[in-house]
């Protein structure tokens, strides 16, 4: 069939409804859940889930419905009418990929799958306060077998890990990812211990005096206005896990959270969510109430927070300029402090059990220790019984540290716990890889951003990732876009030659 001109066939109209109906389906959710997690009381928790698993029917009737089907199927002579990066024939790929790995998943399973969520995250929330991993591991025991279950209604999977991989970077796998990280692990490790024997003393004392929060809150808030993230379009606000979430280009909000004795918290959560939100901020508005309006994929996300958490938020370049403020707003604590000081603090390395407080050198690791335990449990080499210890070994044979307690090791993250075992992690990892390909690429282009940042000039770097990676929402894979902007794979390299270069003159290494 030849389809002339910009006239698109009714089927094409049709289908654009059903989506957007999907869509504000998806964002009346996440509406839902953005109030759950700031400011509903205690007592909304129970019509709250209600409401919310009503909607949940209705988002799953709506997106499996075989009509949604017939029309993808009866797009298929316009989409390859049209270029691959068209709107058209991009809404087609990426609603014809959901609509794929939604119907393979019963809804029977769905709704076990959640019913089991709930508990086992009550379960792993009574573990964490008795510090005891018995209490949830019966529940963590299911969860597994639930995974595998999710696994196997993808029959052409090469490794059970794989569909679990796929719904949040749907295009690499566990044979991949396993190849990068060991590549990445073995780059790692000797700057680290490089590091460790540097006699160059550093200390976060610094950072671990007394901060008034609202006087935190108050700072981190003007410091992302004068980066680029606009107020009109979203807000800011407090919450115990910092997220984002996006219900349109018109309406992205971020939340934070602070700590009274350690100003790291409020400064670097509220910059690595900026990043997510100058993302969703910037998809093209044109792609509204279409499944590309959404970032490329979680580690694509998560390149675009680190990037503004680490690579810039850990920069001496941009504390040239930022670090005068900073002091304005906290005179006692910083008034006699350098530039240069506040540089190696917000930058010590340490040995920390604890991923989310980890520095940028070793945090990598304990997202390939997650990964690799992951893999081994599907795998079935490593029972729920033997996690714990296979944790501790872990983080002893990478880290050289043993967690004193489960709180301080398999029990700190919620991942497992709260949604299934498989895919969790990757994600975090890719996004500083692909974090430091992007700005390598972007310094290539505008070798004048360092300088920029210290004249407190931030948007020739925020016009760069605009035009190159947040308008096209999804429509090109992670690894489509990085070929595309980059015009290489996926590296471990620019990663490790940024941390080699600032580590080397931080610690005065060899
Ligand atoms: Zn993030």
């Amino acid at each position: 069939m030849h389809y002339p001109g910009s006239s698109n066939p009714p089927q094409y109209a049709t289908l654009r409804q059903q989506l957007r109906d999907i869509a504000d389906i998806e964002a009346i959710l996440a509406i839902l859940s953005w109030d759950r997690t700031t400011y509903m009381p205690a007592g909304g928790a129970v019509d709250r889930g209600r409401q919310s698993a009503t909607l949940q029917r209705l988002l799953h009737q709506k997106a499996t419905v075989p009509e949604l089907g017939e029309l993808l199927d009866s797009l298929q002579d316009f989409e390859a009418s049209r270029p691959y990066s068209s709107i058209e024939a991009s809404t087609i790929r990426i609603a014809r990929h959901d609509y794929q790995r939604r119907i393979a998943v019963p809804s029977e399973f769905t709704a076990r799958l959640t019913e089991h969520q709930i508990k086992t995250y009550g379960d792993w929330a009574r573990a964490r306060e008795a510090d005891d991993f018995k209490i949830v591991q019966p529940a963590l025991e299911k969860m597994l077998d639930l995974s595998l279950e999710f696994s196997s209604f993808f029959p052409q999977a090469q490794h059970p890990a794989d569909p679990a991989i796929a719904r949040a970077d749907r295009d690499t796998d566990a044979q991949q990812l396993r190849t990068l990280f060991h590549h990445l692990r073995s780059q790692l490790l000797p700057l680290i211990d490089a590091i460790r024997a540097s006699a160059t003393p550093t200390s976060d004392a610094l950072l671990c005096q007394e901060f008034d929060i609202t006087v935190q809150q108050d700072f981190c808030r003007k410091l992302i206005e004068r980066i680029g993230y606009d107020f009109k379009r979203g807000r800011i606000d407090t919450t115990i896990h910092p997220f984002t979430v996006g219900f349109g280009t018109g309406d992205v909000r971020i939340t934070n959270r602070a700590f009274s004795h350690d100003l790291r918290e409020s400064l670097f959560s509220t910059l690595h969510e900026m990043g997510h939100g100058l993302y969703e901020q910037g998809l093209d508005p044109v792609l509204s109430g279409t499944p590309l309006a959404a970032g490329a994929s979680s580690g694509m996300h998560e390149s675009q927070s680190r990037l503004w958490e680490n690579i810039i938020g850990r920069s001496r370049a941009f504390w040239e300029c930022c670090f005068p403020w900073l002091q304005g707003a906290f005179i006692r604590q910083l008034g006699k402090s350098s530039v240069r000081d506040f540089y190696a603090a917000i930058n010590t390395v340490g040995r920390t059990p604890i991923r989310t407080r980890a520095d940028e050198v070793t945090y990598n690791l304990h997202i390939i220790i997650r990964f690799e335990l992951e893999l081994a449990m599907l795998e079935g080499k490593l029972t729920i019984a033997d996690l714990p210890e296979a944790w501790n070994a872990a983080y002893q044979k990478d880290l050289g540290i043993t967690p004193t307690s489960d709180l301080d090791g398999v029990l700190q993250d919620v991942h497992w716990y709260t949604d299934r075992i498989g895919g969790q992690f990757q994600g975090y990892a890719l996004g500083n890889l692909i974090a430091a390909q992007l700005y390598e690429t972007a310094l290539r282009t505008h070798p004048e951003i360092p300088v920029d940042l210290e004249r407190g000039r931030f948007s020739t770097l925020h016009q760069w990732l605009q035009s190159n990676i947040y308008r096209h929402g999804c429509k090109f894979s992670t690894m489509e876009l990085l070929e595309r902007v980059t015009g290489r794979s996926l590296q471990v390299e620019p990663f490790i030659s940024l941390l080699r270069e600032k580590y080397t003159q931080l610690y005065r290494l060899e």
